[in-house]
C-alpha cells in the first residue's frame, strides 16, 4: 500500500530551541529520540516570515511574493501538496490551532477532505468585537493614555500605574493559564485528529497538524511547567506576559523578564513534543507508523531581544526568525542522517512527494533534496527568504504592498537587502553567528557579488514566471471578501 504522510508544523519554533539541534534545556525529548532514526536538516530555512509569508512555500512550493506582493496565501486552483495527494487517492485531513492566516480565506483548505481550523464559522477573532469589561478598560486607557502623554513626563508615570492596576485586577480574578490561552493547545488538536485517523480506513492518508503552543501569549499547560521547572513560573506567567507585551518598557526592564518568558515559551514546545509522542504511539498501535512518512518543522522562529525585538515581525529576517527545525522519518528519510546544507522550505513539498514516490506538479518551484544530491555546490548553495517589512496585518490589502525585504543565505554568509532604505548588509555567520556586525562595504566583494546575483535572479524569475491566471483568481477572491468581510486580526 502507498505510504501515508504526517506533516506537523509548529508556530514560532526556532531551530536553536530543540534538543536535537543542541538546545540544553529538555524541550523535545520525543523528537530527540526520533531524530536518531530520521533525516535531520540542521540548516532548514523558511522562504518567508511570519506565517503568511512562510506557508506558500510549505504547502505549494512557491516563494511568497511570486504571485505579486498583493497576493497572500494560496491562490484558487494553485496545486498544493494536499491537492496532489488528494488526486492520488489519499484521504486528506488538516487540524490547525486557530491561526487566522491558515484558513479558507487564504486558500489553505484546498485539497483537504476534512479541514478544521478551529476558528469557528464566523470571521476570525469575533471576540474582539465584544464589549467586555476588559475592552472598556482598554478604551478608557487609550483615552487617558493620550491625555497623559500630551502632558510630557506624566505619561511614563501613568503607564506604570495603569500596568500595576491591570495586574491587580488580573491577580484578583485568579485566572488559570488555561483560561488565558489564546489558541487551542496541542492535545485539543490531536484529540480531533485522532478521531479522524480512527475513521480513515485502509486508504493512505495525508494528515497536517499545526500547533500554536509556543506562540505568544505564552501560557503553557500547567503540568508541563511542573515537568520542567516546578510550578513557580506558572504563578508569574500573567505578569511576565504582561510585561513582555508592554509597548513602553525599555530594553533593561524587558531583559530582566526575558528568562521567565523564554521558560514559558520552552514549556509550550515541550507540550507540543509530548503530544507528538502521543501521536507516534497511536500510529504505532494502529500499525500505521511503519508505513508513514513523518515530518516536523516550523513556519518561523521567535525573537527574544536578540536584535532588540520581541515576537516575529516581518520587518526582520534574522536567524532566530528564519532558521527552523526540520526532521523527516520513514521511507527514504530513515536512518540517522544529517543534512547540513542550507535547505529551503520551497524544497519541502517536492521532497515529501519524492519520499512517497509521487511526482511533483510542474509549477512547484522547489526540487526534492534527493534529486539535488548529485549537484551539491558546498557553500555555494544559497537560499532565499523574503517578506514585506511593513505588512503586519495582511487582512488589510493596503498594507500588503510595501518594499521587499530579502535575504540570501548560504552556509557561511547572509546578505540582507532592504529595498525600503536601499541598504544591504552582509554577515559572516561563521564568525558572527549572532548576526550583530555587518561586514564593511569593502569586505568580501566576490561573496557580495555572488549573493546579489542570486537575489537579482530570484526577483527576475519571480516576475517572469508569474502565473497571471492564479494571480487574478487570488485578487478576485480578495475583492469578493473585501465587499462583505470585516478586517481580521493581527496574529502571525
Ligand atoms: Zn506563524
Amino acid at each position: 500500500m502507498a505510504q501515508s504522510l504526517v506533516l506537523i508544523t509548529v508556530d514560532c519554533l526556532r531551530a536553536d530551541h530543540v534538543g536535537f539541534l543542541g538546545y540544553p534545556r529538555k524541550t523535545t525529548p520525543v523528537l530527540d529520540e526520533l531524530a536518531g532514526s530520521s533525516t535531520v536538516f540542521s540548516n532548514a530555512i523558511v522562504a518567508g516570515a511570519p506565517t503568511y509569508y512562510s506557508f506558500p512555500a510549505i504547502m505549494a512550493s512557491r516563494h511568497p511574493l511570486a504571485l505579486g506582493r498583493d497576493v497572500v496565501g494560496i491562490a484558487p486552483e494553485e496545486p498544493t501538496i494536499a491537492s496532489v495527494l488528494s488526486q492520488s487517492g489519499y484521504a486528506t485531513g488538516a487540524f490547525l490551532a486557530a491561526n487566522p492566516y491558515l484558513s479558507p480565506r487564504f486558500g489553505y483548505d484546498a485539497g483537504f477532505d476534512t479541514f478544521n481550523d478551529f476558528l469557528g464559522n464566523g470571521p476570525p477573532r469575533a471576540d474582539a468585537l465584544k464589549v467586555t469589561a476588559a475592552s472598556l478598560r482598554n478604551r478608557m486607557n487609550s483615552y487617558l493614555d493620550k491625555a497623559c502623554h500630551s502632558l510630557g513626563p506624566v505619561g511614563g508615570v501613568y503607564d506604570e500605574l495603569y500596568f500595576q492596576y491591570c495586574q491587580a485586577i488580573a491577580s484578583r480574578s485568579g485566572q488559570s493559564l488555561d483560561s488565558l490561552r489564546r489558541f487551542p493547545s496541542a492535545d485539543v488538536i490531536l484529540d480531533e485528529a485522532s478521531v479522524w485517523l480512527d475513521n480513515v480506513g485502509a486508504q493512505p492518508f495525508f494528515l497536517w497538524l499545526h500547533f500554536m503552543d509556543p506562540h505568544s501569549p505564552y501560557y503553557p499547560k500547567e503540568e508541563v511547567l511542573q515537568w520542567m521547572a516546578g510550578d513557580s513560573i506558572a504563578a508569574h506567567a500573567l505578569r511576565a506576559n504582561s510585561y513582555w507585551n508592554r509597548e513602553d518598557a525599555g530594553a533593561r526592564r524587558l531583559h530582566s523578564r526575558r528568562d521567565e518568558v523564554v521558560a514559558l515559551y520552552d514549556a509550550g514546545i515541550r507540550w507540543v513534543d509530548s503530544q507528538i509522542g502521543r501521536l507516534v504511539d497511536k500510529l504505532r498501535l494502529h500499525q500505521l507508523w511503519d508505513n508513514c512518512i513523518f515530518a516536523v518543522t516550523a513556519d518561523h522562529g521567535e525573537e527574544f531581544l536578540e536584535h532588540g525585538g520581541r515576537y516575529h515581525s516581518p520587518a526582520k529576517l534574522t536567524e532566530e526568525l528564519i532558521h527552523v527545525p526540520l526532521l523527516m522519518h520513514g521511507g527514504k528519510a530513515s536512518g540517522a542522517e544529517v543534512h547540513n546544507e542550507p535547505f529551503s522550505q520551497v524544497d519541502l513539498a517536492p521532497t515529501l512527494l519524492d519520499a512517497l514516490n509521487i511526482p511533483a506538479p510542474a509549477n512547484f518551484r522547489g526540487t526534492s533534496v534527493w534529486a539535488q544530491s548529485g549537484k551539491r555546490e558546498g557553500s555555494g548553495k544559497a537560499v532565499i527568504v523574503e517578506s514585506i517589512a511593513t505588512c503586519k496585518n495582511p487582512f488589510d490589502p493596503q498594507r500588503r504592498v510595501g518594499p521587499r525585504l530579502l535575504a540570501v543565505r548560504d552556509s557561511k554568509y547572509k546578505l540582507v537587502l532592504d529595498f525600503a532604505s536601499s541598504q544591504d548588509k552582509l554577515f559572516n555567520l561563521k564568525n558572527d553567528p549572532d548576526e550583530l556586525h555587518a561586514l564593511p562595504a569593502s569586505a568580501e566583494k566576490p561573496v557580495r557579488r555572488r549573493l546579489l546575483e542570486r537575489a537579482r535572479n530570484h526577483i527576475a524569475e519571480s516576475i517572469h514566471s508569474r502565473e497571471m491566471g492564479q494571480r487574478l483568481d487570488a485578487q478576485l477572491r480578495d475583492l469578493r471578501r473585501e465587499c462583505g468581510d470585516p478586517v481580521g486580526s493581527v496574529v502571525a
